[in-house]
């Protein structure tokens, strides 16, 4: 972790190892565990292990670890034999982004409809 991480956040404590996880991959930048309120059959979150609050300010900090993050989301894709799937960064509060560390939403194992709500 670096230096500024806040004490606080639940997924920096995730990604250091404090705050158990159903881990499921890691890359060198990324880690992915599942979702403890699943939505669809596969629902795994891949998060930065930079502190970031949201996606726009990872792909400002880092492209590279963006792309790592995006990446690690993929292949969970292909470990799950997802034949299509979803990600979603729900960004600020009123789109109801809970935790101010930049995540992806991996979804899939059911049909999705569009749009979404
Ligand atoms: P968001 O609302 O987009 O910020 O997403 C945060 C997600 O974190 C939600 O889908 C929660 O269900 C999930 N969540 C909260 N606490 C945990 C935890 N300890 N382990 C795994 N997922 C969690």
């Amino acid at each position: 972790m670096s230096e500024n991480v806040p004490e606080d956040c639940l997924f920096c404590r995730i990604v250091a190892g404090t705050i158990p996880a159903d881990v499921v991959a890691e890359s060198e930048h990324s880690l992915a565990f599942r979702d403890l309120d699943p939505q669809a059959p596969t629902h795994v979150l891949v998060v930065p292990r930079r502190h970031v609050p949201d996606l726009a300010a990872l792909a400002t900090a880092s492209p590279g670890e963006l792309a790592d993050t995006v990446g690690l989301a993929a292949a969970v894709a292909g470990q799950e034999h997802l034949p299509g799937y979803r990600i979603v960064a729900n960004t600020g509060a009123a789109a109801q982004q809970s935790v101010f560390h930049a995540h992806l939403h991996l979804l899939g194992g059911r049909e999705l409809r569009w749009p979404p709500g």
